[in-house]
């Protein structure tokens, strides 16, 4: 399964996810392939939404031990107390980069493919990634965590270099 990630200003990313109510063969095809494609965009998280589907399943992997796993129906149920800044990117919004402020630590409550719940604590890049993929599932991005001035000019930004990256297909498929 080859999947095609939706990049922003795509309006799908802006909507709420829907919860997952059957754990069917179909839903174990899509986290594993969410996984496989995870390796080849060399993301570190990806969210059904970035693929077109609008329900509450993400994946995450950090290349760390231990911190690789499907969360189904994800709630992030305890943050620790303090606020650190992450360099962060999005698989949707390819090439740009922000400071974000996020809790260094949290835990998280959710169900594997085959309907099982599961509870764990995660921190630094683990916890960073799940806190990033579940506000996908809110139709929010990293770019809403920044300061309304910052956001502005990396969108911008951001917007010309799409209009770039068309004009150069344009011009290539003459
Ligand atoms: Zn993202």
């Amino acid at each position: 399964m080859k999947l095609k990630i939706v990049t922003y200003p795509n309006e799908l990313l802006r909507k709420k996810s829907e919860p997952v109510t059957e754990f069917n063969d179909e839903i174990k095809e899509l986290a594993q392939a969410m996984l496989s494609s995870l390796e080849e965009f060399r993301g570190v998280g990806l969210s059904a939404v970035q693929i077109g589907r609008l329900i509450r399943l993400f994946v995450v992997d950090t290349r760390q031990p231990g911190e690789r796993g499907v969360f189904i129906n994800p709630q992030i149920v305890g943050t620790s107390q303090d606020n650190v800044p992450y360099e962060e990117g999005c698989l949707s919004v390819p090439e740009f980069f922000a400071r974000v402020m996020r809790p260094s630590e949290i835990t998280v409550q959710a169900f594997d493919v085959s309907g099982k719940p599961f509870i764990i604590n995660a921190k630094g890049l683990y916890a960073r990634a799940i806190q990033h993929e579940a506000d996908h599932l809110e139709g929010k991005l990293f770019v809403d965590h920044l300061e309304e001035s910052r956001r502005r000019a990396l969108l911008k930004d951001y917007s010309r270099a799409c209009d770039k990256k068309k004009a150069h297909k344009s011009k290539r498929n003459r």
